[in-house]
């Protein structure tokens, strides 16, 4: 039974996901007495993995104003980042993600109390690896220190999972020093010498990234992307007023195709009042999950065929001076964008052979040093390996959805167990929520999540 004077609530994951919800159930007041524990295996919980980077060349990729932890204070991060020491000059347009993850952390620092502090939320650092369900509808949350936290409910804020391989069969190249399976591990770049032949599979957020920490770090060799439709992220263009929403236009749309016509009738509309296409596009921001919602699962597929790649280019806009970096790269010779899919990589000696090509086709062959994986995360909770993802699917408790973007979940995020039913104790939030609203990364609309569950919980 749940204890409504004292409900026992444990968050794992203290990323951004995780430190929103934990700020947010501190908010309520029907949970004052709630006992809150954060399970966080980082140094420091609230940066996670996005903003526990420390290289000062990781911007965050959008401007200040969009970074508030909480939905109804939108110039909290901006407020805060104008009294740090980088804005001493004036703040930045564009701050390091390092700067992000010490306001997260120190916000979350507010409410990390002693383990006896009722109001406060109690860290524990550690990796939870278990969360089955024991008597009165209760789950055990078992930690790798072999700390047990009996919960009357659990949110899971897991985040991103590293890349899956990305080509097989022959997979002995996952244990060749020269294959970087995870762009973020602490460490791996440095190990790249200055002339060593490099390869990134990918040309999102991440390859920008992981191209400018090359460069810093002396990198002089031309450096290959092989990517499927070899477009670099849009740049962001400067402020500019926002533009009027549109939604009603597309509130109708239950196809792709219709959508896409009436975005680009908007787009000329726009144009024609001298109005590019990145506010008109930003207008349509809060309201993606409801258009997502309203194509049946064959035309959110044809999304994912067909246009995924582009939007990620058009919505996932990189800071200007980044994008104008790889442009003075790309013409200097030193990145070369090859257009095609990876297919094989092959160890020979200390260099990887790297297939790219179509289906069924020989390709060509490319040959490095070094392949650095910076295609996006594993969504596919039926292949993710972690310990306590495989025990949930194991007890039925979760469900890939069929896209394989993530979890299905209720309306609040309540995971759907393998009966279709949703769980009255355990929860998600995050990018684990994208088979509902496909965007569900960034911070815009992981506070919102936040927020919603938090007043959930609470009622
Ligand atoms: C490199 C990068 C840059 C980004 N930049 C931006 C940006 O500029 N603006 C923006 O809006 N969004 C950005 N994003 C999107 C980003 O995903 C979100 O902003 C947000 O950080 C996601 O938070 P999260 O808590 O869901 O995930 P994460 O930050 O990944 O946090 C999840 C946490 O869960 C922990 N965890 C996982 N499994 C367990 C377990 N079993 N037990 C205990 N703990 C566990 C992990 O250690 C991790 O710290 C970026 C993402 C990346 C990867």
């Amino acid at each position: 039974m749940i204890s409504p004077a004292r409900p026992v609530i444990t968050i794992v994951g203290g990323g951004f996901a995780g430190t929103a919800l934990a700020l947010q159930l501190r908010r309520q007041p029907a949970l004052a007495a709630a006992a809150i524990h954060l399970i966080e295996p980082r140094q420091a919980p609230g940066p996670g993995l996005a903003y526990t980077a420390r290289r000062p060349e990781y911007l965050l990729n959008v401007r200040p104003g969009a970074l508030s932890l909480y939905p109804e204070v939108p110039g909290h991060f901006a407020h805060w980042l104008a009294r740090q020491p980088e804005s001493s000059a004036g703040a930045p347009e564009f701050a390091s993600r390092a700067a992000y993850g010490r306001y997260l952390h120190e916000e979350l620092a507010e409410v990390l109390a002693p383990p006896a502090g009722p109001a406060g939320v109690q860290w524990h650092r550690s990796t939870a690896v278990a969360a089955p369900l024991v008597a009165n509808g209760q789950r055990a949350v078992r930690l790798a220190d072999g700390t047990t936290i009996v919960s009357d409910y659990v949110v899971l804020a897991l985040g991103n999972f590293p890349p899956p391989p990305p080509a097989g069969p022959d997979l002995r190249y996952l244990h060749h020093p020269g294959f970087h399976a995870d762009p973020w591990t602490a460490g791996n770049l440095r190990r790249i010498g200055p002339a060593e032949q490099v390869l990134l599979i990918g040309s999102g957020l991440t390859a920008v990234d992981v191209l400018l920490a090359l460069r810093q770090d002396g990198h002089q060799a031309p450096i290959t992307v092989v990517a499927r439709h070899g477009r670099w992220p849009a740049a962001h263009a400067p402020v500019s007023a926002p533009y009027p929403n549109f939604y009603a236009a597309l509130a109708s749309e239950t196809t792709v195709n219709g959508a896409v016509a009436a975005f680009k009738r908007e787009l000329r509309t726009a144009a024609a009042q001298g109005i590019g296409w990145q506010p008109v596009l930003d207008a349509l921001r809060p309201d993606l999950g409801r258009i997502w919602a309203k194509w049946p699962l064959a035309e959110q597929h044809r999304f994912l065929q067909h246009l995924a790649g582009l939007w990620a280019v058009a919505r996932h806009r990189s800071p200007p001076q980044n994008a104008a970096a790889v442009a003075t790269f790309t013409a200097a010779g030193l990145v070369k964008m090859h257009v095609g899919t990876v297919r094989e990589i092959i160890p020979e000696g200390d260099l990887l052979r790297v297939r790219v090509g179509p289906h069924g086709e020989a390709g060509s062959w490319l040959t490095a040093h070094h392949v650095v994986n910076c295609a996006g995360p594993l969504l596919d909770y039926a292949r993710i390996a972690d310990p306590l993802v495989v025990s949930l699917r194991e007890a039925g408790d979760l469900t890939p959805d069929p896209l394989r973007l993530g979890l299905l979940t209720d309306a609040y995020g309540a995971l759907l167990a393998d009966d279709g039913l949703a769980s009255p104790g355990l929860f998600t939030l995050g990018s684990s929520r994208r088979p509902a609203y496909f965007e569900s990364t960034a911070v815009p609309e992981l506070r919102l999540q936040a927020a919603a569950l938090a007043a959930y919980l609470a009622s």
